[in-house]
């Protein structure tokens, strides 16, 4: 069976979004993430239409789709935030990362849906970031909000499929939202991944309550603590508790085919030698 899988890390934006693209290439990739503006801020500056064009001129070189590129919203964005001040600064950033992702030529943005703070319930919580998405959708024309699952750690909402579920049936254009599964994430919620058995039941589940047609992208990371810990420690391939036939097994399976895996593993120095690992799994 030949399967077409495009593999690539979530590669630096330092000094203009184009150098994400050539660490991209640099270490074997067909696919990215990044981030389009400082993760670490409230605010940043526009995007220069010099660096736009950089990057396009960049991918298409690199011959990357628009759609292998998964760009990462910033790590302070809470579209469940219960607290007027914090929700209002979280939607103002989400729509700057919709916009950035459409001046760039991109299809996807991924996001943490989010946490309740002890101040709301899940539920509330979980219609909250629908309606955020809702609120970037209405202001935006194409960029698909991709909603990336959670190891659960403190009030983090995400971890439950049912949870990705409820937020999916809350969007009002349903071709505009989409999920990313990140595979430590998924193990630290409690999905046992690691064996053959629990990987079809894994993937049958997310099936059944969200449906494989939302998704966009894959954030593929081993994870240092076991199944269920909640905790979120992403480890390099291989070295973690999923096990290496954990990750032949999704290599070798035509439903990830076509979207970006990414990985997240801590060891950058790693990332051409997993790639190329990957690639031996599945692409020979
Ligand atoms: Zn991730
Ligand atoms: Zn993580």
């Amino acid at each position: 069976m030949r399967t077409m899988k495009y593999i690539g890390a979530h590669t630096s934006s330092a000094g203009g979004v184009e150098n994400a693209v050539a660490e991209a290439v640099r270490i074997g990739g067909n696919a990215l993430a990044l981030f389009t503006r400082n993760q670490k801020s409230w605010v940043s500056k526009p995007l220069d239409p010099k660096n736009i064009a950089a990057f396009k001129e960049a991918l298409q070189k690199a011959d990357i789709q628009p759609k292998h590129v998964l760009p990462h919203d910033s790590y302070l964005i809470n579209l469940g935030n219960p607290t007027e001040e914090g929700l209002q600064k979280s939607r103002a950033a989400f729509l700057d990362e919709m916009q950035r992702a459409e001046q760039l030529g991109l299809t996807l943005v991924n996001f943490h849906p989010g946490s309740h703070l002890n101040q709301i319930s899940p539920e509330a919580c979980l219609d909250l970031i629908a309606e955020s998405v809702n609120l970037a959708l209405s202001q935006t024309t194409t960029a698909v909000a991709v909603i990336e699952n959670t190891a659960g750690q403190g009030t983090n909402l995400g971890y439950d499929f049912a949870h990705l579920a409820r937020i999916i049936a809350g969007i009002n254009d349903k071709s505009r939202v989409g999920v990313c599964i990140d595979t430590c994430h998924t193990f630290a919620a409690g999905y046992d991944l690691s064996t053959e058995a629990g990987y079809e039941e894994t993937f049958q589940q997310f099936d059944r309550v969200v449906g494989f047609n939302y998704l966009r992208g894959i954030h593929l990371n081993d994870s240092k603590k076991g199944a269920g810990s909640h905790v979120d420690r992403h480890e390099s391939i291989g070295q973690g508790m999923l096990g290496e036939a954990f990750f032949g097994r999704l290599m070798r399976d035509p439903r990830f085919d076509d979207m970006p895996i990414i990985l997240e593993t801590p060891n950058e120095e790693l990332w051409p030698e997993e790639i190329r690992y990957l690639r031996s799994l599945c692409c020979q």
